[in-house]
């Protein structure tokens, strides 16, 4: 959620739910994902189901006619247990474990990410004539949250990867990548997708015709801080594919999470404690009942900055660090990054994190210090 949201503080307002809680509104959701269908129409658009895996929203999705992208066994069977088909299902995830793969394909999944020879072989071992794609290796510049390193391999590599599936009895599909989370520079895609169609080529004088680019996911959700429109980056893509691709354009994927839901999310918090570290400090500590183990993992090296509203918004304000309430001095939401919230917020008060339904619900810890995970109510 960007501003007020009416349904939200209706249901809020009237639920009187026990604090934190997460409120999705599933409209914003479906709006989301319509935007995304508009502006990018030839692309197929698979869910990044671990961005936000209420069955609300994966039922939701499916009526829409969403695909969805899985990373683990249980969020295939999250997926299947809400009746999608297992040919809308991508395992997207490049490190599994073999019978995690066996089992995804006994269901009937059909479509596996890959990044290096070992995963390959425990793909041609139980996922025999499947459809597989590589994901290669980008910078991840400009994104709030990058997923550099860890994911990928060269694209020369790649190459030799994607002709070693071929003889291992695989479908080589295509290539994949992701320009990294709440990615805000544009031309990012573009160099992406350069080296997307230089593999295309590559492969095609030894006859492999690979049919897919799969751009992952990086669109933005509303923090702090402007983003660029959806259509700006769906421009971006596409110019990028024209540019480097001309007529013959492959079949397109993207896999949307942060971008679907997290502006549909709004997390309620009630402060627990305002203190000073000493008398003439002027910043004011505030701590809220939600940090960074219950909900606010993102927070990590305060790389999202949510946006967060007050009872007490209007008036004059201070410096403030944020925090929250466990027992672990870890748990400071935001302490270089310049946050004033009003001096008349009280202990007690509510306070409205917005744009929080994605990254947030499940990427809290089990129950550490005894605080529950977030939870979640779809509306
Ligand atoms: C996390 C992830 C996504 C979703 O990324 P967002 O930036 O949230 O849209 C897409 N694809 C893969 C493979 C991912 O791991």
């Amino acid at each position: 959620m960007r501003e007020t949201n009416k349904k939200i503080a209706k249901f809020l307002a009237e639920a009187q739910p026990e604090t934190p809680c997460l409120v999705i509104d599933l409209d914003v959701v479906g709006q989301a994902y319509k935007l995304l269908r508009r502006y990018l129409p030839l692309a197929r658009v698979f869910y990044a189901v671990k961005a936000n895996p209420a069955p609300e929203i994966l039922g939701m999705l499916k009526d829409l006619g969403s695909s969805f992208d899985v990373a683990s066994r249980a969020e295939t069977d999250l997926c299947l247990e809400r009746g999608i088909g297992a040919e809308n299902i991508s395992f997207g995830n490049t490190i599994k474990k073999e019978r995690d793969i066996a089992y995804a394909y006994e269901k009937g999944v059909r479509l596996f990410a890959f990044d290096s020879e070992p995963e390959l072989e425990k793909l041609s071992r139980t996922a025999p004539g499947a459809r597989v794609f590589c994901r290669i290796l980008v910078e991840c510049t400009g994104a709030d949250w990058p997923l550099s390193r860890k994911f990928g391999c060269a694209p020369e590599m790649a190459v030799e990867l994607l002709r070693r599936a071929r003889d291992l009895g695989l479908d080589p599909y295509g290539v994949s990548f992701h320009v990294g989370s709440q990615q805000t520079d544009l031309s990012q895609w573009d160099g992406a997708i350069e080296r997307t169609a230089r593999m295309f080529s590559l492969l095609a004088e030894t006859d492999i015709n690979l049919r897919m680019v799969n751009i992952g996911g990086g669109f933005p959700a509303h923090y702090r801080g402007d983003v660029p429109a959806v259509v700006n980056y769906a421009n971006a893509v596409m110019a990028a594919l024209t540019k480097h691709f001309g007529n013959n354009l492959p079949e397109l994927i993207v896999e949307p999470g942060r971008s679907v839901v997290g502006d549909a999310g709004v997390i309620q918090s009630e402060v627990v404690l305002i203190s000073r570290k000493s008398a003439k400090d002027p910043k004011r500590w505030i701590y809220l009942d939600v940090g960074k183990f219950n909900g606010l993992a993102e927070t990590m090296d305060e790389a999202i900055k949510y946006k967060i509203k007050t009872p007490a918004d209007g008036g004059p304000r201070g410096p403030t660090v944020i925090a929250g309430p466990t027992c672990d001095s870890a748990d400071i939401l935001y302490e270089r990054t310049v946050y004033r919230l009003p001096l008349d917020l009280k202990v007690g008060d509510k306070v409205e994190i917005l744009s929080t339904g994605a990254y947030t619900s499940t990427y809290a810890s089990v129950g550490f210090n005894g605080f529950a995970p977030l939870k979640t109510y779809c509306i």
